[in-house]
């Protein structure tokens, strides 16, 4: 017997594809979309405006799954962190961290990285697989179950509201079923989160970053955690491949496509290794030599076990933050959430797993 199809994470145009195979009209794809994404029904029979007869169809030759919820934590501040796994066995880590009137779900793109960036838990575990479209939109489908809110609601209200692709994983090195799955996203039909609400955060894959531009559109960060190539190489070994100019001048290419937007740069503050005031300086004038409207997003690191960082002092961190307003450029330090249960991205998944084996 053949395998059911999955139809979370096929396209719009695939979804009528898979219909048309079935005998039926374009309409139908139109009105399970409606269904899957809109009302959240992951049960043919749910689908009360198609014939008895189709909805038999549909169930004996598809399926629609959610990735299984392996563990949930959610922390003092309501922060919520769940390990989810695949019909393989594989897992990653999806968190929501809720605002006062809003939230942003993290979701991941990749089962490890091979980008390798040495202060990164998820980059020490190399690279597993890809993810598919379905998994990547699954796991948003997983957070709006949990938060109960289907239908999806019409105003942008809702609690699940932003959706940042800062997990586990380069989005760009999977970027064709990140694009999908971010068209899902993003559909004003179905799960309607505004692209203005979405953001993709990338280390730097500079030639990939057009096709961001031109096809999502969403608003995008760079991991640049240092000023010049001599120190991003050591801290991102990919800079040896795709150089600060590279990367800089691929930001350009995309504020002249996806406009009158800043990009965030992210910028790790590692202890002794980054966080000078020189540094800052730095980061300055190479915003500047390059013209990119920028903000940056100070990140405490967070500290995982063996690695070789530590992070820096907060008084560090507010000197370097002030030094870039001074500078002209908005720079945040990134409040650390759920702090009890997160540890560094992809620590839940490591403990996790080696519980599992001790079994
Ligand atoms: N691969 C993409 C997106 C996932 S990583 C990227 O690198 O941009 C998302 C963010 O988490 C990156 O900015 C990364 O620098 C940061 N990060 C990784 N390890 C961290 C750690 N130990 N503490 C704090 N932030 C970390
Ligand atoms: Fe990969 Fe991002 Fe981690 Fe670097 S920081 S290893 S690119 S997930």
């Amino acid at each position: 017997m053949n395998e059911k199809i999955e139809l979370i994470g096929l396209s719009r145009d695939e979804l009528a594809a898979e219909l048309a195979k079935l005998g039926e009209k374009p309409f139908r794809a139109k009105q399970i979309w409606h269904w899957l994404y809109n009302q959240g029904v992951t049960d043919f029979s749910a689908m009360t405006n198609l014939s008895k007869d189709l909805r038999e169809k549909l169930s004996a030759g598809y399926v629609i799954s959610r990735p299984k919820v392996v563990a949930r934590q959610i922390s003092s501040d309501k922060t919520s962190k769940w390990l989810l796994e695949f019909a393989d066995g594989q897992r990653v880590e999806m968190v929501y961290i809720p605002e006062e009137d809003r939230g942003a779900v993290c979701i991941s793109t990749q089962v490890g990285c091979a980008v390798g960036c040495t202060f990164c838990h998820t980059g020490s575990q190399r690279i597993t697989r890809n993810l598919t479209a379905g998994e990547i939109v699954g796991q948003f489908l997983v957070a709006r179950d949990a938060y109960n809110e289907w239908p999806t609601p019409a105003n942008e209200t809702r609690f699940l509201s932003n959706v940042v692709v800062m997990g586990m994983g380069e989005p760009l090195h999977n970027l064709d079923n990140v694009i999908t799955a971010l068209k899902i996203i993003s559909d004003g039909e179905g799960l309607a989160v505004s692209k203005r609400r979405i953001t993709l955060s990338t280390s730097g894959i500079a030639p990939k970053m057009t096709r961001v531009a031109q096809e999502l559109g969403v608003k995008l960060a760079v991991s640049l955690h240092a000023p010049n190539n001599e120190l991003r190489s050591k801290i991102m070994p990919i800079n040896n491949k795709y150089p600060l100019e590279e990367v800089m001048q691929a930001c350009q290419e995309y504020q002249k496509i996806v406009t009158s937007r800043f990009i965030t740069f992210e910028y790790l503050m590692l202890d002794g290794i980054n966080d000078s005031l020189d540094c800052a300086h730095q980061l300055i004038a190479l915003m500047k030599k390059y013209k990119i409207g920028a903000k940056f997003n100070l990140i405490p690191f967070n500290p995982w076990p063996g690695c070789a960082y530590k992070p820096s002092s907060r008084n560090r961190v507010m000197a370097f933050s002030r030094e870039l307003e001074k500078g002209g450029y908005a720079a945040p330090v990134r409040v650390a959430r759920g702090q009890d249960i997160l540890a560094a991205c992809g620590q839940l998944k490591s403990k996790k797993d080696e519980e599992d084996k001790k079994k």
